[in-house]
């Protein structure tokens, strides 16, 4: 089960994700049956980095499953978003006087607005206009309250506020999209009557806002719970958080109820294994002690990375076998009661929750005194989200079976013929290349790893000599003209990322540019945590279009691993054609003119 290289996971299935918009779009009916009334939108809302799961992954899954747009909190997340290369239209509502509404409306961020943001955004407006930018607009979308008493305007303020609208429409200022308000008890069936109130005070406040402003307007109220538990919400568009996550928002009525499957599973692995006495005081406190000798099995996760000091006698599973928590749970660690019988070993797999041990976000919820929501989103920022999709080939954000993160902000395929072209093409990004970059390298034995990379070397202007580093695992080829050395490596023989950052490539990787042969799913790391969003690498395919020499299907070293790519490995004096699919990923490499590296572009 732990075949990920991490000592602790998150891991986020991108799959369930896609799964879980799609059933969820499934449910959305116009609310008319006539043929012009179009069907209700959803908004993928991926406030506090998608409750815990990473928000850019998530987006990227929500927006390809059918998701019409984003929805965050803060101003802060949707630029982070923007940053990360998503172009949807993206709702932030939560602001404060301090909140860079001149950086959001410049990067298109739609607003939510409650009273007197209104006329602070009107003011950023008129800011970025005398900064020079006469086209500035800000768009943005009427909060009403309808009872929650958070955000949103009240009724008695509400024709004030409509009309200010409407004037800062009329003066070109800003552009009103939409009209929302949110629901406070619509998790709780036995309460329809108030969720009924809020939707009938919503349509007066739409008829107001819609009337002040003489066009109409996205309405839109439901949360997750109203999305599935009343069709007479969903008006234009529904605003899902917990149900993309494959959570039930409902107590007692899981969400498999709903078609939806949970995308988080927390993973790890014994840290010791060990018998003890019966008496045995078990963590702070003493306040589980041994009944009888036994074996204990210690969990290296605690209260830091997010599970609940409070959850006593939460569920788990041990190497397939279901356990509780014993004692305390402290800041790092818990421990379990294996029996005496146990036979795990240091390294056993531990599924906290995950639809492999069936254990839900909701049972640990239940043994701390809280919510699933609550429980997915505080996972610590210590465990490493690890993004898989277990459908993986059937989406666009498929990734190996060695659970690296993220989805390509750029992809450009192009053909490369013969040694030249692809020599030439090497020059050409080494122009774009500079200290710190990271490009992952995978072909097949012939495909032109070493052609391409002499070519990088000769554009980077580096010491000559590159042959394949399957000999010496790392080779440092030192720049001759003061810009960064080139570093290259073949990570085949390595089975994580962590032995490839143990080879001390953090060391030199921030001076340099870095080609990792093989080291799909293990380099990334190199190129910065997982979660960091920033992180920003390249990955290149190559692969021969058609026959020649060298026949092996995977893998540079051929079936009985004694056949080594040495530098003719690519057929270097064959005119042979290959495709080369090159992926970009992270903010670094959104802007540069990755087009512009194709040498001859065929078919599309
Ligand atoms: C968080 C939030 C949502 C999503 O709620 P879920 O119950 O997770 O679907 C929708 N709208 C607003 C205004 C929110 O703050």
């Amino acid at each position: 089960m732990n075949e990920l290289p991490f000592e602790r996971a998150a891991v986020i299935d991108l799959a369930a994700v896609r799964h879980n918009v799609r059933s969820l779009l499934d449910r959305l009916q116009p609310s008319e049956p006539d043929a012009q009334t179009p069907r209700p939108r959803l908004m993928a809302v991926v406030k506090a980095d998608a409750y815990g799961h990473g928000a850019e992954p998530v987006a990227r899954a929500a927006l390809a499953a059918g998701a019409d747009r984003l929805g965050v909190a803060h101003v802060r997340e949707a630029l982070e978003l923007r940053q990360a290369g998503l172009t949807a239209p993206i709702l932030a509502w939560l602001h404060t006087p301090d909140t860079p509404f001149a950086e959001a409306i410049a990067a298109d961020v739609t607003l939510g607005v409650s009273g007197w943001d209104l006329d602070a955004v009107a003011g950023a407006v008129r800011a970025l206009r005398d900064a020079g930018d006469g086209q500035a607009r800000a768009r943005v979308h009427l909060k009403l309250d309808t009872g929650l008493g958070r955000h949103g305007c009240m009724p008695a303020d509400r024709p004030a506020f409509c009309a200010r609208a409407a004037e800062l429409e009329q003066a070109g200022l800003v552009e009103v999209d939409g009209v929302f308000s949110h629901l406070g008890v619509a998790d709780d069936p036995e309460r329809a009557a108030e969720t009924e109130a809020q939707r009938e005070e919503f349509l007066r406040g739409v008829d107001d806002a819609e009337r002040a402003l003489g066009h109409g307007l996205i309405r839109h109220l439901a949360n997750t719970p109203a999305t599935l538990s009343r069709p007479d919400t969903h008006l234009d568009m529904v605003r899902v958080g917990l149900g993309l996550y494959g959570l039930s928002p409902f107590e007692g009525v899981p969400a498999a109820r709903f078609g939806l499957r949970p995308v988080m599973s927390l993973r790890t692995s014994l840290a010791n294994v060990k018998r003890v006495p019966a008496g045995q005081g078990v963590s702070y406190g003493f306040r589980h002690r041994t009944q009888a000798a036994t074996v204990l099995g210690l969990v290296p996760v605690g209260y830091a990375d997010g599970v609940p000091r409070l959850a006593d006698d939460a569920p788990l599973h041990v190497a397939g076998r279901s356990c509780t928590v014993a004692g305390r749970i402290a800041m790092d660690q818990f421990v379990v009661d294996l029996g005496p019988d146990a036979s795990e070993a240091p390294g056993a797999p531990v599924e906290l929750f995950g639809p492999e041990s069936g254990i839900t976000a909701d049972a640990w919820a239940a043994a701390a005194g809280t919510i699933n929501y609550e429980l997915v989103t505080r996972i610590g920022a210590r465990v490493p989200r690890v993004h898989v999709d277990t459908e993986a080939g059937g989406g666009n954000d498929a990734v190996d079976g060695h659970g690296s993160a993220a989805s390509p902000v750029r992809e450009v395929r192009f053909q490369l013929d013969g040694v030249e072209q692809t020599q030439a093409f090497a020059g050409r990004l080494a122009g774009l290349l500079r200290a710190g970059d990271v490009l992952v390298l995978t072909g097949d034995l012939g495909a032109g790893k070493t052609t391409f990379t002499q070519g990088l070397g000769r554009g980077l202007g580096v010491r000559e000599g590159i042959i394949s580093p399957t000999f010496v695992l790392s080779r440092i080829h030192p720049s001759l003209e003061g810009g960064p050395d080139l570093v290259h490596v073949d990570a085949y023989r390595l089975g994580s990322a962590e032995e490839l950052l143990d080879t001390g490539l953090e060391d030199t990787v921030a001076g340099s540019v870095t080609v990792v042969e093989w080291g799909h799913g293990m380099a990334e790391r190199l190129a910065g945590h997982p979660e960091d969003p920033r992180a920003s690498w390249l990955d290149l395919h190559l692969t021969r279009s058609s026959g020649g020499k060298g026949d092996q299907d995977e893998g540079p070293h051929g079936g009985d691993g004694l056949v080594f790519d040495f530098s003719d490995e690519d057929g270097a004096t064959t005119d042979e054609t290959r495709t080369a699919v090159l992926r970009a990923y992270g903010p670094r490499w959104a802007q540069e003119p990755l087009d512009d590296l194709v040498v001859e572009r065929r078919g599309s």
